[in-house]
């Protein structure tokens, strides 16, 4: 049962195989008895998810029930969950229990999902490898020596560990892909604003947005189908009409032009990663697809261009952090700036510190025009980069990233060598593109990720490309070694 996708989860509640309390109580057994290998969960949610099933069960049986009905998922733990602990993996906010859902979480529950609980992820969402977590590191599934990826590390471990069939992620330079890639399932990075950030712990909010994560594509478009859509509470939110992800499934691939960017695969990339990225392009060329090689030249700017704007924007967005409002407070303070300095000082982990403190000094007068401007320059002239080859292709294909899953504290006392885990995926932030990471090779012994990059609000192209070549191959349907499922 573990190694059904949701897609056919949901055939068998459909047929009656089993029911949604079934499966359900059959997932929190099991991330009972394996979750201490992964540490993929901060809170497990067993009450009210064996009262979801229930009602899925109940709505069921009148016939009254969408495709994600009874159907469990797990969420990044950014996102509010109305009087459950939400906390961003951070002592700052351990002690914080939202009083609301965010939009996506009272969209999936509409829809019948059942909650199994809150993932791990780097603190804030800040990290590639999951080890700035209050709750400690999350483990790889596919060798638990070895780092999920991150931030949303513990959303891409629990669904390749089979303890959840999806999970939802976040991306604000490559959380969803990254660890997507590194743990050898899918996960999709919609268009920025086509899924609502209301009720998402804010990190950067010109780079932020959800996403789902799940081993398919068309899993991704089944839970996609019920997260995107315009939000009146999030001012960034896009105006468009609601899409049906999976009715576009099925198109055949013959005449797709995919791009290679002749930057990607340059000597920083793994020669295992870029054998087994070119292995799938060429079974996208069986598929129909012609190849050309493009130019995305500004891509090494990329990195420092982010590391300015994201820091600065979070360096805001974590100001509200204070002692007082919510979450940490410092005992016996003896004056305000004593509560403020102590409650700071020790309820925010070393990165996060680092990030607040390159964003203020970008931020201060005299370097504002140095380094803010400047990036927000680069950002412009990366973006320009994209539309103009997506004006000559219909998509753009690389690695996900430049190696596969790395030891636990190979990277950690070195941010800047971390920082170079997302050379591949943050510049679709920094565009606002969308871009799926799927499984499409393994080189010793652990997943290499492809990813798909499309032009706006081509989720359902790149679910599309996605889907056939999942089809036609089996990388989305390997087990990590010793797993039974
Ligand atoms: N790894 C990147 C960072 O540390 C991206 C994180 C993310 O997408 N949330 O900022």
């Amino acid at each position: 049962m573990f190694d059904k996708t949701l897609a056919e989860l949901a055939q068998g509640l459909e047929r009656g195989d089993f029911s949604s309390t079934e499966l359900t109580q059959a997932y929190l057994q099991r991330i009972n008895a394996l979750d201490s290998q992964y540490n993929s969960f901060i809170t497990v949610t067993e009450e009210q998810a064996l009262a979801q099933a229930k009602a899925a069960d109940e709505a069921r049986a009148t016939g009254n029930t969408g495709a994600l009905c009874g159907l469990p998922i797990a969420h990044k733990d950014l996102f509010c969950t109305q009087g459950v602990r939400t906390s961003s993996a951070s002592k700052m906010l351990d002690n914080f229990i939202s009083p609301y859902d965010a939009t996506i979480v009272s969209r999936l529950k509409n829809a019948g999902t059942v909650t199994l609980g809150k993932l791990n992820m780097d603190e804030f969402a800040m990290g590639s490898s999951n080890e700035s977590s209050f709750y400690g590191p999350v483990r790889n599934p596919w060798g638990t020596d070895r780092v999920p990826g991150g931030s949303s590390g513990g959303s891409a471990a629990a669904v390749a560990a089979r303890l959840t069939p999806a999970a939802t992620g976040s991306d604000t330079g490559g959380s969803i892909r990254q660890p997507a890639a590194l743990c050898g399932i899918t996960g999709l990075k919609p268009t920025y604003g086509r899924v609502s950030r209301y009720g998402m712990i804010a990190f950067a909010s010109s780079l932020d947005q959800a996403g789902p994560m799940a081993r398919t594509a068309e899993d991704c478009a089944m839970v996609l189908n019920a997260m995107a859509g315009f939000d009146p509470m999030d001012s960034t939110s896009a105006e468009r009409d609601s899409e049906d992800y999976t009715a576009g499934l099925n198109q055949p691939l013959a005449g797709l032009k995919i791009g290679l960017p002749k930057e990607y695969f340059s000597a920083a990339l793994d020669a295992g990663v870029a054998e087994q990225v070119r292995n799938a392009v060429a079974e996208f060329e069986k598929l129909g697809a012609s190849v050309k090689e493009v130019s995305l030249p500004n891509t090494e700017l990329c990195i420092p261009a982010y590391y300015i704007l994201a820091p600065a924007e979070a360096s805001s967005n974590l100001s509200r952090f204070d002692g007082v409002r919510y979450g940490y407070r410092c005992e016996n303070p003896v004056d305000l700036e004593d509560l403020y300095k102590r409650s700071r000082g020790e309820g925010f982990g070393t990165e996060v510190k680092r990030r607040i403190m390159v964003g203020a000094y970008a931020l201060s007068a005299g370097y504002y025009d140095a380094y803010y401007n400047k990036a927000q320059q680069i950002r412009r002239m990366i973006q320009q980069d994209f539309v103009a080859v997506l004006n000559d292709v219909d998509v753009i294909m690389g690695p996900t990233t430049p190696q596969t899953a790395f030891k636990l504290g190979e990277k950690s006392s070195d941010p800047v060598s971390m920082y170079m885990e997302d050379i591949f995926t943050l510049s679709l932030n920094l565009a606002g593109l969308p871009g799926i990471s799927i499984p499409c090779g393994q080189t010793n012994g652990l997943p290499v990720g492809l990813q798909i990059i499309g032009n706006y609000f081509a989720e359902s192209k790149l679910l599309n490309v996605a889907h056939q070549f999942q089809q036609a191959t089996d990388w989305h349907k390997q087990t990590p070694a010793g797993l039974e499922v």
